[in-house]
């Protein structure tokens, strides 16, 4: 079944919920407003639909393989990524002074979206590439951003991120990388690196790797980390390609899904030692590996609203067409096309809705970004950063916790064929797995959520959020239709419920960990669902607007009936999870270790 990317779901999202013309405002911004986002859309879908998405299946029926040391991308990776590289599009939100567009990442975010319903796993090189990116411009030397950042912009080389070894996954003081000092300024690597996020392609010349190894010495735990840039080849003072590293990938790992990107195994300095170059300051690295994490944590939710896009279009195609058993209402005389069935629809709406408030708070979290970073006023910045900072984990937590129930209703729409791979249906439910895995689990989400973003200020920016929600519930109120109505009611009766898990959260942090931690998955998840739910209730107002102006009417007409679906069937599981949150600790954690 063909893609077709959600283009006019994106900008009205852009358009209304994240302001880009006020991002456009912005100096340095000036020429991204609604008009360059659709130009600049429209011809991401083009690539999008007509070269990466064709790849999809293929990739996981062919996925990468490793011969002899050299691993083969799926047949037509490569020179697709040739295509995507030439286009520019690695260097979508990047700085016009390393050859990038510039552009903001309001716009990258909805172009990463389409990229990823297109196809999960070939978008992952970018995603990496994007993260060591981040890092390099925010810790990097003059000297290593000179020689690294253009060719990664371009597409010429890409990045990737070296975290997990074998006894280091969630937990990265227990990294024990080695990075000796050489005479030269250099370091010498060694170590191994699992779980590497294409450590090792043909799609490229040359693969970054930015590495987290501790220098001898250097203090036990996070505190004792550094970053180092390890090329795959070593860059000669011309910038041309010179010796090949010590860095090789010794396998890779046969997956559940996103098969056709390669996760391998490297190893580091076993013929002497491969060299690396510092990024910033010796102990620093968790720091700026957080820049890229950050960075790839928002692209990961991403990839969660992308992959329940694919789902959802896919599952609507196939309730249209497959017919059986005749509908309750009578309306059909005998069996009728599935979509008849109130409970196919009801899986239909709820697929649609998560992934447009999904959609929707992520579109808003970008805005925020922007804002945060290159805003000229500094109050404007930070109150922005501390905005973002909120929603990072709530949209690459929630996105990809939500992407896993639309999969799996889209397996269900699809009755027994949803099983069956030739559908594709599985492909979806299976690729989405790891999101909610690599980048930090969704407990460690949770634990970002619970702990530096609610309890450590005491719950204020979580308030602060809850105030704007109940300014949307009064405007609701006052257009006073029964979708307004009804999405402002539930509205109220989460965002009560939010303020009550919050005010348990900062308070019994400290005092009782165990009972706040045990039920920090549910606060994540009644945060993101009211954080999505609250940007459906501005959509909501916004098209019942245009819907009176006139415009768009089939447009706006199903934006309300989504949003009200979403204020009735999901944001009502909010107080529920708010009551786990707040009583739940205990009997989670009850039973004795024993006892299990
Ligand atoms: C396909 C794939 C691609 C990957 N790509 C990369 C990559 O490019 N670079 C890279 O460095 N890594 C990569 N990873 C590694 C990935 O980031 C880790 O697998 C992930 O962070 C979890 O670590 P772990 O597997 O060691 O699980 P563990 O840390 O062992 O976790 C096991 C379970 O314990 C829970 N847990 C652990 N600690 C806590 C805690 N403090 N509180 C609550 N629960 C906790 C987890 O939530 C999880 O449920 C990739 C992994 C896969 C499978």
């Amino acid at each position: 079944m063909s893609f077709s990317a959600p283009v006019k779901d994106m900008l009205f999202a852009m358009e209304h919920l994240a302001n880009i013309e006020q991002v456009a405002q912005i100096p340095g911004f000036e020429d991204a407003g609604l008009e360059t986002a659709q130009a600049v859309l429209e011809e991401c879908a083009k690539l999008c639909e007509g070269v990466i998405e064709p790849l999809n299946i293929p990739g996981d029926t062919d996925p990468s393989s490793l011969k002899d040391g050299v691993v083969t991308t799926t047949p037509g990776f490569k020179e697709a990524f040739a295509q995507f590289a030439e286009g520019g599009w690695q260097g979508l939100q990047h700085p016009v002074d390393f050859g990038g567009q510039g552009l903001p990442k309001t716009i990258g975010a909805a172009c990463l979206e389409m990229l990823n319903s297109a196809n999960l796993s070939f978008a992952l090189c970018p995603l990496l590439t994007d993260g060591a990116i981040e890092a390099l411009l925010t810790a990097g030397s003059d000297e290593l951003k000179a020689v690294y950042l253009e060719k990664l912009i371009s597409g010429q080389w890409t990045g990737t991120m070296n975290l997990t070894e074998p006894q280091a996954g969630s937990d990265l003081a227990l990294v024990r990388t080695k990075a000796e000092p050489q005479p030269d300024g250099s370091y010498k690597i060694f170590g191994t690196k699992i779980f590497i996020t294409y450590g090792e392609h043909d799609m490229a010349e040359n693969i970054v790797h930015l590495v987290l190894a501790r220098v001898a010495g250097a203090p036990e735990g996070v505190k004792g980390i550094s970053l180092f840039v390890v090329p795959k080849f070593l860059v000669n003072s011309d910038g041309s390609l010179g010796e090949r590293n010590d860095a090789y990938c010794v396998s890779i790992e046969h997956k559940m899904g996103i098969k056709a990107s390669p996760t391998a195994v490297l190893q580091f300095g076993d013929h002497g030692g491969a060299i690396g170059y510092l990024v910033g300051e010796e102990n620093r690295g968790l720091e700026y590996m957080f820049i890229m994490m950050n960075a790839a944590r928002y692209g990961v939710g991403v990839q969660g609203i992308a992959v329940a896009e694919r789902a959802y279009q896919r599952a609507v195609q196939y309730a249209r067409e497959r017919v059986q058993s005749r509908p309750v209402d009578g309306s059909v005389p005998g069996a009728a096309s599935i979509i008849h069935h109130p409970d196919v629809r009801r899986m239909l709406m709820t697929m649609r809705a998560f992934t447009e408030g999904c959609r929707a708070m992520a579109s808003t979290a970008a805005a925020a970004y922007d804002a945060a970073h290159h805003h000229p006023d500094a109050a404007v910045r930070q109150a922005n950063a501390t905005f973002y900072e909120f929603m990072v984990p709530l949209v690459k937590g929630y996105s990809t916790e939500m992407s896993l129930e639309v999969t799996s209703l889209g397996v269900q729409v699809h009755g027994g064929m949803g099983f069956i791979e030739e559908t594709g249906a599985a492909q979806y439910y299976r690729d989405a797995k790891i999101l909610t895995i690599y980048e930090g689990t969704t407990a460690i989400q949770a634990n970002d959520l619970v702990g530096r973003k609610t309890a450590r200020d005491g719950g204020q920016s979580a308030r602060a959020i809850a105030e704007q929600i109940a300014r949307t519930e009064a405007d609701l109120q006052a257009t006073a239709t029964p979708a307004a109505l009804s999405m402002a009611r539930h509205l109220q009766t989460a965002r009560e419920a939010f303020l009550q898990a919050v005010d348990f959260v900062a308070g019994k942090a400290k005092a009782s960990p165990n009972a706040v931690y045990a039920g920090s998955v549910p606060y994540l998840l009644l945060t993101g669902n009211l954080v999505a739910g609250w940007q459906m209730g501005r959509a909501l107002l916004v098209a019942q607007d245009k819907l009176a102006a006139g415009e768009e009417v089939a447009f706006m007409q199903a934006k309300i009936t989504t949003a009200q679906f979403y204020a009735e069937h999901i944001l009502t599981r909010v107080p529920g999870l708010a009551h786990t949150v707040c009583t739940g600790g205990d009997s989670a954690c009850a039973l004795p270790l024993e006892a299990f």
